[in-house]
């Protein structure tokens, strides 16, 4: 496996002059780091990120793409709009999406293929909600999740990054433990070696509530490669230290 990733996601939150000084704190206090690091901001943002991020250590990129090429798609931002900025990443199918705005797991494919083919990698969250935990379906979930990618995207699959997020661990505070986190990891990852040659190549995050304290501990896991951070992004402080956890 490459080196670990680390990707926040601001949600919609920020402005243009915390934007900067968010940015210009974590340029500050970054020295050398030992994994790879993306800020994915809200899409009026994306061109802010693009200038201050320049030349530096840290990717950018969205929150979302559209399913859809071009068109008659009002509010929406299609993959080669995101290109023309020199968008790194796209997050699809994160479980706000698929909760608040009725995303299905094939539209999540349809977006994960879009970005692709515009030379985006996306970002594919999959995970359970606290009553499919409960009810025994975590590994069910996350398969049918992901199996949908894989069959929209075929061979590409070893060009994503998949982030595990259990849904009742995102903005609660509550984390998957380790053992928990590398269990759900293990069982994506047979996945994806039934579907590509190379599944090492692909970065499997986990995201819900990993923070300063946690981090070391999750991403010491085999099968965890890195984060998919919501709230510690926000922190320049507890983001780098986040980072430095995967030295
Ligand atoms: C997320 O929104 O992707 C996330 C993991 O959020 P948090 O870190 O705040 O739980």
């Amino acid at each position: 496996m490459s080196r670990k990733l680390i990707a926040g996601n601001w949600k919609m939150n920020g402005g243009l002059a915390a934007n900067e000084a968010l940015v210009r704190s974590m340029l500050d206090g970054l020295s050398g780091p030992a994994c790879g690091i993306a800020l994915c901001a809200p899409a009026p943002y994306l061109s802010q990120l693009q200038g201050l991020l320049q030349g530096s250590p840290i990717d950018w990129g969205a929150q979302d793409v559209s399913a859809h090429e071009q068109g008659a798609f009002t509010g929406e931002v299609s993959a080669a709009m995101l290109r023309d900025f020199g968008c790194r990443y796209a997050i699809v199918g994160h479980s706000e999406r698929r909760q608040y705005h009725g995303e299905t797991d094939e539209t999540v494919a349809a977006k994960a293929q879009r970005a692709l083919a515009a030379g985006i990698t996306p970002i594919v969250c999959v995970g359970e909600t606290l009553q499919q935990r409960e009810a025994g379906e975590t590994e069910m979930v996350v398969k049918r999740q992901l199996a949908a990618v894989i069959h929209t995207v075929g061979h590409c699959i070893s060009e994503i990054v998949v982030a595990y997020e259990p849904v009742w661990a995102i903005g609660t505070g509550k984390t998957a433990t380790p053992e928990q986190a590398q269990q759900v990891h293990a069982v994506l990852r047979a996945q994806l070696a039934a579907a590509t040659t190379n599944p090492k190549r692909v970065h499997i995050l986990y995201g819900g509530s990993m923070n300063a304290a946690n981090a070391a501990s999750l991403l010491a896991q085999a099968d965890i490669d890195g984060g998919l951070i919501g709230g510690a992004s926000l922190k320049a402080p507890d983001f780098l230290q986040i980072i430095a956890a995967c030295a």
